[in-house]
């Protein structure tokens, strides 16, 4: 990427800063954009991307150390134990139902908003967190969508290729919808008298008193919406007052002057959606077609392109030219989530099995066998849609074309006529050509002082026993054994290896004291079948406990305790996952071991970076040979104080693995949350040995890369292990210009060992639309792809710029995507009004709580920890979680209706919605909140909690008592139903209006303006308003 300074234009005048977020305008150029894009053609040049992770550092240094742990028992011989079965599942169930070319692209438009108020805000801007995404999409009619709602035939693929040829209307060719009319949502602003509440300072903040301009005169706001007139909203002058978080009284005193519902409303664009689109059956027969968004329930059916649960994208029609892209700045991006869990009323992935010669291929770009290869010559060759090619179809694959030139086996293949499904490897795919063996699971505990008091130790054996009996098992085996072999360490300074030999009649414990030089003491016996060995297994869970009872060992290792895990997958030659339950700050004598570094006063300085980076390179060593041998690390953390999770959780990062944290962990109100956790990663579906490539069509190709991944190269994706929960997101950059008829084409192959020990190819299709007209560009975004893109971008760029341009840069590109929207697309209104598109109405408000969450806002109360927990578990989100994390769903409990399956509509997340009358259920993915007013209904309060007051609630609990009435049910199965559609548990915390815990639950009221920093959405929009304004004077 080049780096270019900006060229002096209207674009890049000097301007004040923002509230706490100067802008990044100005003649100090070099800031990036996020995104290639980052540049208008003539104003900005492409800008330095996103920086890549430091290389890994030196290897491993060795330290010795003495022996403190029991003595070993048994030495056994050393060789390599093994297994195992080999299920070849085999699943053709049957071909999608296809319909007709349904051009149904549903016209744009808007629900009206009510008239813009009048009155003059005060802006303040700091920052704090949270925040929510919409796709913008016109209210669809229903009957657009062919299929009806309730049926999702699938229809067997039949082995003769002359039966059941369903109508030959499929189409994933080139239709492009038609130009939907342009409905902006604009805001006008009227004049207002300006007043302020000014506050005090906030640190790192500089008050900023940038005036807002005045709008014109006259200029009359539009009450309601009528497309494809503009709608308006009230953009008063403003003026910046220091960004100190203010009472909430003061907040609210001020944001009553401005009608907060003439602001666009997430709530309203969720549920609009939702109406148009929940239930349904949505086909993806059609190229470019924005999918319902990830809060609406609908039937997803393949039909040539990959169901949205696997993949969205950023836009769904990229701009035709480079120039373009730099002209809009909208980040092109996939955001791909490869074992997204498909749910039982869909279609699971079809298996293809090519037997010994394999999948078909291009010989060129070694693109798939997928819809988009377009068969000629009678059928005897084929041209690659990604590159072109012309290729010979080897002679098992040939087959007739019919009279219009599709395959006579169309439907009977997957690879022809769906846009996601597998092929079974052959052995080609394998490491060393060598079928793998099925992976393991490795269970390292840490039985130093604290997890034995606190009842940790015991409580993890405990339910190992029964969660062993649920190993994951391959679809085909369900009743048979799982295939996944099983392994324990325990350690503290040392490390304690098990052989649970299914002939022994008691376990044996061997010691590695010189953690300096990890290797594995024995291989027979230490991984092992767990119904095999299940006596001897569930002899030494019991024992553990026991055996450290009396231990006064505080001191732990960390980076010997990966490398032994690694080190023992390697020995048995298979690709599995270690498990590791850990508490203390490894301080122990040992390689990895880490200084305390949490030093606040880096916050909001060109250092703040550092805390985000790992302290020692040995960990990024360590994850570069975990991803090598394809070792997977989970990590559980109990931490007590800070534990510098940058650093020991650098290798579940790179690995795939997943981070759980449970500060303070106490048995009591923590123990059932972290078991939730547990169960469920032990459970999930879960692939090994991963390694993925996208590829895509002529004229753009993916560039940039973010999540639980390890890049060795610029193009291949590396993951120990990919599970259902993680996603990963692509940047794409134009190489040429794309051709409108044949679209964007992306392919994306994930090359993976099933828990059975299978090597598979998982492919996942998708093809986009492309256009000269920006309005097109701008009419397919999704915004909640967006703010993903945007999220993950940001968390990487900050390991290497200060907070603050990472901050500046995000506010400039959407006030620059806003403007551009404006200038090209938006009918000629007065510069007084925010125009925004109606696919990117919630882009403020998103944009806004990505700003404030506790990565980004740069505040000295914040956790360290906390927020390198909170960036790790972002890298690897998919759209949904991202969408909810950032904007948190606020339920009003009191409405629910205990008659009907209907969970109560959200409302916005701001203080403004809570009444003191009413009971609120806050949810993230991360924390869950029930709020109790004061004046909370007693019924209610009774029903839920059994007590006879507000009053008598007690706010420990972290459960809810199981009564029998009709609220408690009802509240019960909200739970449930947002605890099921969560990767992690959640704890639930019960927080009583006016006490001191409230601050906890106001952080994530997002709308307003932030506890540690962070404007308020309204004024977010004043000043993203005032930017657009500048930029396009
Ligand atoms: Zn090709």
């Amino acid at each position: 990427m080049s780096q270019q300074g900006y060229v002096a234009t209207s674009y890049s005048q000097p301007q004040p800063g923002i509230g706490g977020y100067p802008t990044a305008y100005g003649p100090t150029s070099t800031q990036p954009f996020y995104g290639h894009y980052s540049g208008t053609v003539q104003q900005f040049s492409a800008a330095p991307g996103p920086l890549k992770p430091a290389p890994p550092s030196g290897p491993l240094s060795t330290a010795g150390s003495q022996s403190s742990g029991p003595p070993p028992l048994i030495q056994s011989n050393i060789h390599n134990g093994h297994s195992s079965p080999e299920n070849t599942a085999q699943r053709f169930q049957g071909p999608v139902a296809v319909n007709g070319p349904g051009t149904s692209y549903p016209p744009y438009g808007q629900p009206p908003y009510p008239s813009p108020a009048s009155s003059a805000p005060t802006q303040q801007l700091t920052n704090q967190m949270g925040s929510l995404h919409l796709s913008g999409y016109a209210p669809g009619t229903a009957q657009n969508h062919h299929m009806p709602p309730s049926a999702v035939p699938q229809a067997p693929f039949p082995t003769s290729p002359t039966q059941h040829l369903p109508p030959p209307s499929l189409s994933t060719g080139a239709q492009r919808p038609p130009p939907p009319a342009a409905v902006p949502t604009a805001m006008s602003a009227l004049p207002t008298s300006p007043s302020l509440v000014m506050q005090g300072g906030h640190p790192g903040y500089s008050p900023q008193s940038a005036g807002f301009p005045q709008q014109l005169p006259g200029q009359p706001p539009i009450a309601g919406y009528h497309p494809p007139q503009q709608n308006a909203l009230s953009g008063p002058q403003l003026a910046y007052p220091g960004s100190l978080p203010g009472s909430s009284q003061q907040m609210s005193a001020q944001q009553k002057r401005l009608d907060p519902d003439s602001i666009p409303s997430p709530i309203h664009v969720i549920e609009d959606d939702r109406s148009r689109r929940a239930g349904q059956v949505y086909p993806t027969n059609i190229r470019g077609q924005v999918p319902p968004l990830v809060t609406t329930d609908c039937v997803i059916q393949d039909q040539g392109n990959a169901s949205p649960r696997l993949i969205r994208c950023t836009s769904y029609c990229f701009p035709s030219t480079s120039d373009m892209a730099k002209q809009a700045r909208i980040p092109l991006a996939a955001v791909i989530k490869p074992f997204a869990v498909i749910p039982p009323n869909e279609t699971p992935l079809y298996l293809v099995n090519h037997g010994e010669d394999g999948p078909v291929r291009c010989n060129r770009c070694k693109a798939y066998m997928c819809p988009y290869m377009q068969f000629i010559e009678g059928g005897r060759k084929y041209q690659c849609g990604f590159c072109n090619c012309i290729n010979e179809v080897p002679q098992f694959y040939f087959q007739h074309l019919d009279h219009i030139g599709r395959r006579l086996d169309y439907y009977e293949r997957p690879e022809l006529s769906l846009g996601s499904y597998e092929f079974a490897a052959t052995l080609d795919y394998c490491k060393n050509n060598k079928l793998p063996n099925p992976p393991a699971f490795i269970f390292m505990i840490d039985v130093s002082f604290t997890n034995i008091k606190n009842g940790l130790v015991k409580l993890i054996c405990d339910e190992l026993k029964t969660l062993l009996e649920k190993l994951p098992r391959g679809e085909q085996t369900e009743g048979e054994n799982s295939g996944i072999r099983v392994g324990f360490v325990t350690y503290n300074k040392v490390l304690h290896f098990y052989n649970v030999k299914s002939n022994l009649a008691q376990p044996q414990m061997m010691v590695v004291s010189d953690v300096g030089e990890m290797f594995v003491p024995l291989l027979d016996g230490f991984l092992v079948n767990f119904q095999d060995s299940r006596s001897v297994i569930n002899n030494l869970l019991d024992q553990i406990p026991e055996m450290f009872a009396d231990t006064s060992e505080s001191e732990t290792v960390f980076a010997p305790v990966i490398q032994a895990g690694m080190e023992a997958l390697k020995a048995a030659e298979c690709a599995g996952k270690l498990f590791i339950f850990h508490s203390s700050f490894p301080t122990a004598e040992a390689p990895g071991k880490l200084k305390n570094r949490d030093d606040r006063k880096l916050v909001n300085t060109d250092k703040e970076k550092t805390l985000f980076l790992p302290q020692s390179g040995i960990y990024e060593t360590l994850a570069k040979e975990c991803v090598a041998n394809s070792c997977c690390v989970d990590l559980f953390l109990f931490p007590n104080q800070y534990i510098d999770v940058a650093t020991v959780g650098l290798v579940s990062l790179h690995t795939g693995g997943t981070l759980y944290k449970y500060s303070n962990f106490q048995i009591h109100s923590d123990g059932e949350h972290f078991l939730s956790d547990l169960r469920r990663d032990v459970q999930k579906r879960i692939g090994f040995d991963s390694i993925m490539r996208v590829r895509t069509s002529t004229g753009f190709r993916a560039t940039d890369f973010f999540g639980a991944i390890y890049m060795n190269n610029t193009t291949d994706i590396e993951m120990a292990a990919v599970d259902c929960d993680k996603a990963l997101t692509v940047e794409f950059k134009h190489d040429d210009k794309l051709n409108e008829d044949s679209g964007a084409l992306i392919q994306c192959a994930l090359l993976y060992t099933t828990v059975c020990g299978q090597r598979r190819i998982r492919i996942i299709n998708t093809g986009l639309n492309c256009s000269t007209q920006l309005s097109d560009l701008f009419k397919s975004c999704e915004t909640d792809a967006l703010i993903n893109f945007f999220a993950k971008s940001a968390y990487k760029a900050i390991l290497s710029q200060p907070l603050k341009t990472v901050r500046d840069i995000l506010i400039s590109q959407t006030a620059h995507i806003l403007a551009c929207y404006r200038k090209h697309c938006a009918s000629p209104s007065a510069a007084s009004q925010l125009i925004l598109p109606d696919s990117m109405k919630v882009l403020p408000v998103y944009m806004n709580c990505l700003l404030k969450s506790f990565v980004l806002v740069g505040s000295t109360e914040l956790s360290t920890d906390e927020r390198a927990y909170q960036r790790q578990m972002v890298m690897s989100m998919d759209v949904s979680d991202s969408q909810s994390f950032f904007y948190p769903q606020l339920l009003p409990i009191h409405n629910m209706d205990t008659n009907s399956e209907t969970v109560p509509s959200a409302v916005r997340c701001s203080e403004e919605r809570l009444a003191d009358t009413g009971i609120f259920l806050l949810e993230n993915g991360l924390n869950l909140f029930l709020w109790l007013g004061m004046n909370s209904p007693p019924e209610l309060i009774q029903g839920i909690f059994n007590v006879p007051s507000f009053t008598h609630v007690n706010t420990d609990a972290t459960l809810l008592p199981e009564l029998d009435n009709p609220y408690a049910k009802k509240l019960k199965s909200i739970l449930d139903g947002i605890r099921c559609q969560r990767p992690r548990s959640l704890k639930l915390m019960i927080v009583k209006q006016k006490e001191k815990s409230e601050m906890i639950f106001r952080q994530s009221l997002m709308e307003d303006k932030g506890l540690y920093g962070g404007a308020s959405y309204m004024d977010f929009l004043c000043c993203v308003h005032k930017e657009i304004r500048q930029l396009l004077s």
